[in-house]
């Protein structure tokens, strides 16, 4: 049975304060599995990120049920969620019938009711995708007809004059109108929904990290282990789980390190894991300049990204990215504590002043300032196309009470609302 509220959390650290863990065996010995710790619960979900977020909430208000919330990050929201473009896109670019394209339109939908009834900051501030050259405009088309079949509403495309009317600062031959496009702040939507989870019963326990786990009968048992473990692991000797958590129901939401997750559960058909390709993207700021736009400012999407464009914050500040940078990845268990390369090199600027002076010629020189970068989970790598989210149930690993998902890169943030309601969907059906 499932305990009261918060006595999970409180046993999970007591127990991680308790375990002492002299040299032991690895964890696949299953003498060594028997002698660890064991707690049931009832709804486990692996990530507080935004979706992992959605995901409790979903399943806490929406359906009562008990849930616990693992992250190996001290606080919600470290990773990805806390590393992108803020936008709340439409729906326009992803093929028609595919996740990316119903959870974009849907999770829009939602998102703009939560954000008005829990007055988190957010603004419907129109988008225009900017042809900057007539080679560029057939491609504006396939988009607004894309957008259009995907239920995107009020699409209307804008001869240049017209959208330098809206933004006079802006170059463009044509420019395809998407008012439902907006901006919301990130953190107040995570904090918004961290608390009504809460509120509802579940328990976030930080600074745990989820190391694998392995089928026992029919159940899923997750191996848990404290991330301060992680930090002081030597890289060689295999890593001990200091806790198994048996639960009804898993929902794998670990970003970036979802599948390296996934690849430690075993028992789970070999095959059915994605291979992880990373592509860095990179935002660089205005210095000492009032922002020259007030919508978002997008030129035609580019291979792995969006294409490097103009996204507000709440506040008007302008920021420009994100480029798409191709890296390796890291070890499963160094993801495990989100150590990816974030830096943000000075001289990416190069690329980016060409890049924004196609559809804003006044850039001046020397105005970029580096910002930030976030991580695209992606599934597939540059030669290869664009692939959907992957949301991996009963029907494909064969485990009941298991969902991973894999994939999930823009517009996750978007979409966020939509996949839980589709989760909780495959796993409560
Ligand atoms: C550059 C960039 C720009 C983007 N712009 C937009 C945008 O404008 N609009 C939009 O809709 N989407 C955008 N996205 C996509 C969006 O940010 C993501 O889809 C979304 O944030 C993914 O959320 P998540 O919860 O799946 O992952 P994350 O936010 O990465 O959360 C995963 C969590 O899992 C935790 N974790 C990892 N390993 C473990 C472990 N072993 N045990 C326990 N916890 C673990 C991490 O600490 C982390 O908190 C952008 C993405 C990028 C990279």
């Amino acid at each position: 049975m499932m305990k009261p509220r918060n006595s999970i959390a409180k046993s999970i650290f007591q127990k991680f304060k308790n375990v002492s863990n002299p040299r032991k065996p690895p964890f696949s010995s299953s003498s060594i599995l028997e002698s660890i710790p064991r707690e049931k619960v009832d709804c486990l979900v692996i990530g507080a990120g935004i979706v992992g977020i959605a995901v409790a909430k979903e399943l806490s208000v929406n359906h009562g049920r008990q849930v616990l919330v693992l992250d190996s990050a001290p606080i919600f929201g470290t990773g990805t969620s806390s590393r992108n473009s803020e936008v709340i896109h439409a729906g326009i670019y992803y093929p028609t019938n595919s996740l990316k394209a119903s959870f974009c339109v849907r999770g829009k939908e939602l998102l703009y009711k939560y954000c008005k009834d829990h007055e988190i900051p957010h603004k419907q501030i129109g988008k225009l995708i900017v042809a900057t050259g007539l080679s560029e405009v057939p491609r504006l088309s396939t988009l607004m007809t894309r957008g259009i079949q995907n239920g995107v509403e009020g699409l209307r495309m804008m001869e240049g004059y017209e959208a330098t009317t809206l933004e006079p600062e802006l170059q463009c031959v044509k420019a395809l109108w998407s008012p439902s496009s907006g901006i919301v702040d990130s953190h107040s939507l995570m904090l918004s929904l961290v608390g009504e989870a809460e509120s509802h019963g579940t328990t976030f326990s930080y600074n745990t990290a989820v190391i694998g786990g392995h089928i026992e009968g029919n159940q899923i048992q997750i191996h848990v282990s404290g991330s301060n473990a992680i930090a002081n692991w030597n890289g060689r000797s295999e890593l001990d789980s200091e806790l198994i958590l048996i639960p009804k129901l898993v929902v794998n939401s670990a970003g970036l390190s979802a599948p390296a997750i996934a690849k430690r559960m075993k028992g789970l058909p070999d095959g059915i894991i994605p291979a992880s390709h990373y592509a860095r993207g990179c935002y660089f700021t205005l210095s000492n300049t009032k922002s020259p736009f007030k919508h978002l400012i997008y030129p035609i999407p580019e291979v792995g990204g969006l294409g490097v464009h103009v996204t507000l914050d709440l506040n008007g500040q302008v920021k420009f990215g994100p480029d798409v940078e191709w890296i390796k990845g890291i070890d499963d268990i160094p993801s495990f504590l989100n150590m990816f390369d974030y830096s943000v090199r000075e001289d990416r600027a190069n690329q980016f002043y060409p890049a924004i002076r196609k559809y804003y010629p006044s850039l001046k020189d020397g105005s970029l300032e580096p910002g930030y970068a976030g991580i695209r989970p992606k599934l597939s790598g540059p030669e290869e196309g664009p692939t959907d989210f992957v949301v991996q149930g009963e029907d494909i690993h064969g485990i009941s009470g298991l969902v991973n998902l894999f994939g999930i890169e823009s517009p996750g943030l978007t979409s966020s609302m939509a996949i839980a309601e589709h989760v909780a969907a495959k796993l409560l059906k």
